[in-house]
């Protein structure tokens, strides 16, 4: 089954609709400029609407894998995804306000949920700001880090700490 692009969300929460099967990142408009998109990639996508929890709801998984560019060596490196969706749907931002403290909301304004876009957008955001590929990043995790002005001790030389314990056993 393919995504839909826009459903009604009333409609969709009512029917407890389910949407399930493979979002291709070429038909994404948004996330195929911020990832390398081939042919073959894909999401898994599994979300469902309702409202068994007392309001209207959008929930689900989304998951596979993003080829991304390392922004330090610009090699090409896959990024896996796993994403747990839980958004409460509401109709305009007073609503939207008002349930910032407790969940994440999404606005389905007029109605209308656009899926395909919603899941754009939260793997959007699940994306790192700054790809960078595995070694880069241990690279940059055991380059030693800058020289800092601290209280601590340096560590002292080896060969002056030789020199008094020679001194003292004189
Ligand atoms: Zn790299």
């Amino acid at each position: 089954m393919s995504i839909p692009r826009e459903v009604q969300a009333s409609v969709a929460v009512a029917q407890e609709q389910r949407f399930q099967g493979e979002l291709t990142i070429r038909s994404c408009e948004r996330l195929r400029e911020a990832v390398i998109a081939d042919a073959a990639a894909a999401l898994q996508v599994d979300i469902r609407a309702d409202a068994r929890s007392g309001w209207p709801r959008v929930h689900g998984r989304v998951s596979g894998r993003v080829d991304l560019e390392c922004r330090r060596c610009g090699q090409r490196f896959a990024h896996p995804l796993d994403l747990a969706l839980d958004l409460r749907l509401v109709r305009d931002e007073a609503e939207e306000r008002a349930v910032l403290a407790d969940a994440e909301p999404y606005c389905a304004v007029d109605d209308r949920l656009p899926v395909r876009e919603l899941i754009e957008e939260e793997v959007l955001l699940a994306l790192p700001m700054l790809p960078r590929c595995e070694s880069c990043e241990n690279d940059i995790a055991n380059a030693p880090s800058a020289p800092q002005e601290s209280s601590e001790e340096k560590p002292e030389n080896p060969f002056a700490v030789l020199k008094r314990t020679l001194k003292t056993h004189q």
